[in-house]
Parts: C-alpha cells; structure tokens; sequence
C-alpha cells in the first residue's frame, strides 16, 4: 500500500519514535506546529476517522490511553495539550492514514474556524 505513515510504520521511512508498541506508534511530526507536536498513529491501514469500524473501537480507545501516557512523559500533561484530528477534504487531512496529532508545550491559538485555505 502507498501509504506515508504505513511505510513510517515498516520503518521504511524513519521518524522520531516517542512510543511504540504492538498496534500503535507515536512519532515527532516533521513541520511542528508547537513546541510538542507528536503524531498518534495505529500501525493497523486505517484511512481516516469514516473508516473505523466497530472492530477498531478499542484500539481507538487505546490510542486515547497512549495519548495520555505520552503527553505525561513529554511534560505537557498538566500544562495542557490539544489532541486533533483531520478526517476529510475541509479537514485538511493530507495523510490518509488516520492519527492524532498532539500538541502542546505552549499556549495554543484558538480553534480554528472557517477559513479559505489549507496552509
Ligand atoms: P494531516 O494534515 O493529515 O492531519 O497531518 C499530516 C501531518 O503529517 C502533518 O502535520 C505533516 O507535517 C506530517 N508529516 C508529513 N509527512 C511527514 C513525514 O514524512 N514524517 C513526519 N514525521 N511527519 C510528516
Ligand atoms: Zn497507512
């Protein structure tokens, strides 16, 4: 499968690993958005969040789990952190690929809204 984040997962492409374990990855995004800006990543193809099936749940709710675990060991826990994801077009999703992004270790903008682009 072309897929970015599937050939991060074989390891065919590298990345900054922050966890791994059996079904789930967490690695530094390559253009960070913040000080701490990790991408939570099941190693499971999954294309987006229109794609989980009931199957999925709990590996889903694992990556939460993971989430909370990461963003305690990268220190933004009680600081706080935004965890996002981008499903679809108007999303701005170019990874097709589902994941989280993590981002904290300073004060966030506002969420976004309605906007004319994707930059
Ligand atoms: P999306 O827009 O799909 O929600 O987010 C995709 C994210 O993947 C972007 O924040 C982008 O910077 C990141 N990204 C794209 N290519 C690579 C790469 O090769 N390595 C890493 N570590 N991150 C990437
Ligand atoms: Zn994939």
């Amino acid at each position: 499968m072309d897929c970015l984040f599937c050939k991060i997962t074989e390891g065919s492409i590298p990345s900054q690993k922050v966890f791994e374990n059996e079904r789930i990855l967490v690695f530094k995004d390559i253009q960070p958005a913040a000080p701490v800006h990790v991408l939570i990543i099941p190693k499971k193809h999954i294309g987006s969040m229109n794609d989980v099936e009931e199957q999925d749940l709990p590996l889903i709710a694992e990556m939460h789990q993971v989430a909370q675990q990461v963003a305690k060991e990268l220190g933004v826990a009680e600081s706080g952190y935004r965890l996002i994801n981008n499903c679809g077009p108007d999303s701005g999703q170019a990874v097709h690929h589902i994941h989280y992004h993590l981002i904290g270790g300073a004060k966030l903008g506002a969420l976004t809204g309605i906007s004319d682009s994707h930059a």
